[in-house]
């Protein structure tokens, strides 16, 4: 596919949508990719990138944020509050705040360093027991608690079962931000991020359509 294909089809989205281009912010999710894709990519200069896994996301990025600038870097995958730390120097935003314990320990941090990332709580909204998130029952109290804590919510982020049409997910999150007042919505991959932008995403995350399949060796 590339870049110039994905950015081009979210422009198409946006206007198909009545939504003006360039409101979608594209995150290009570059976990498990070989440096070369990468590079790639940073050379036509995309700046988002999305990693799953602190530590490589720690062996390639401080790097490559020396060598470009502007560098905007996003969590995406589940995180270990034992790496709240290091996950908080390398990343601006975390999309997976899924539960109380990493809340807290998100709060302490925050506080500490007088900063907050842009933070995402994730919504299990297929209710799938493998799958991270709060549950969409919980999530209203749960938004809360993350407030109570001070921390500043960015908006919701969610994963849609595999085997399901993604809309009415989509269209799930949207209720549940709409309600709590938060205004960002992280949901759309290669496979439905058209679908995402004519439901109101504002950050698609995009991996193996930009650069290819993943191959886990
Ligand atoms: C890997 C991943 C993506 C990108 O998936 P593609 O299907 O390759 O676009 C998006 N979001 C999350 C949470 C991921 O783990």
């Amino acid at each position: 596919m590339g870049l110039d294909q994905i950015k081009g089809r979210i422009a198409a989205a946006e206007t198909a949508a009545g939504r003006a281009n360039g409101e979608v912010r594209l995150i290009a999710v570059s976990k498990v990719q070989p440096a070369e894709r990468v590079e790639r990519v940073l050379a036509t200069g995309q700046r988002i990138f999305g990693e799953n896994y602190v530590q490589e996301a720690a062996g390639k990025w401080p790097a490559w944020r020396e060598q470009y600038r502007g560098v905007e870097l996003h969590m995406i995958g589940p995180l270990q509050t034992n790496k709240v730390k290091p996950a908080l120097d390398l990343f601006d935003a975390i999309h997976t705040l899924d539960r109380p314990s990493l809340a807290q320990k998100l709060a302490r941090q925050v506080q500490d360093r007088g900063s907050c990332p842009q933070l995402f709580v994730q919504v299990n909204t297929g209710a799938e027991p493998q799958k991270a998130g709060i549950l969409p029952d919980a999530a209203d109290d749960f938004i809360r608690e993350c407030l109570a804590l001070d921390l500043t919510l960015a908006g919701l982020m969610c994963i849609p079962p595999e085997d399901q049409d993604s809309r009415p997910h989509f269209i799930e999150l949207r209720g549940i931000a709409r309600r709590n007042g938060l205004k960002g919505l992280s949901m759309g991959m290669s496979s439905d991020f058209e679908v995402a932008i004519a439901e109101g995403a504002t950050h698609v995350r995009v991996g193996s359509a930009i650069f290819g399949a993943r191959s886990y060796l």
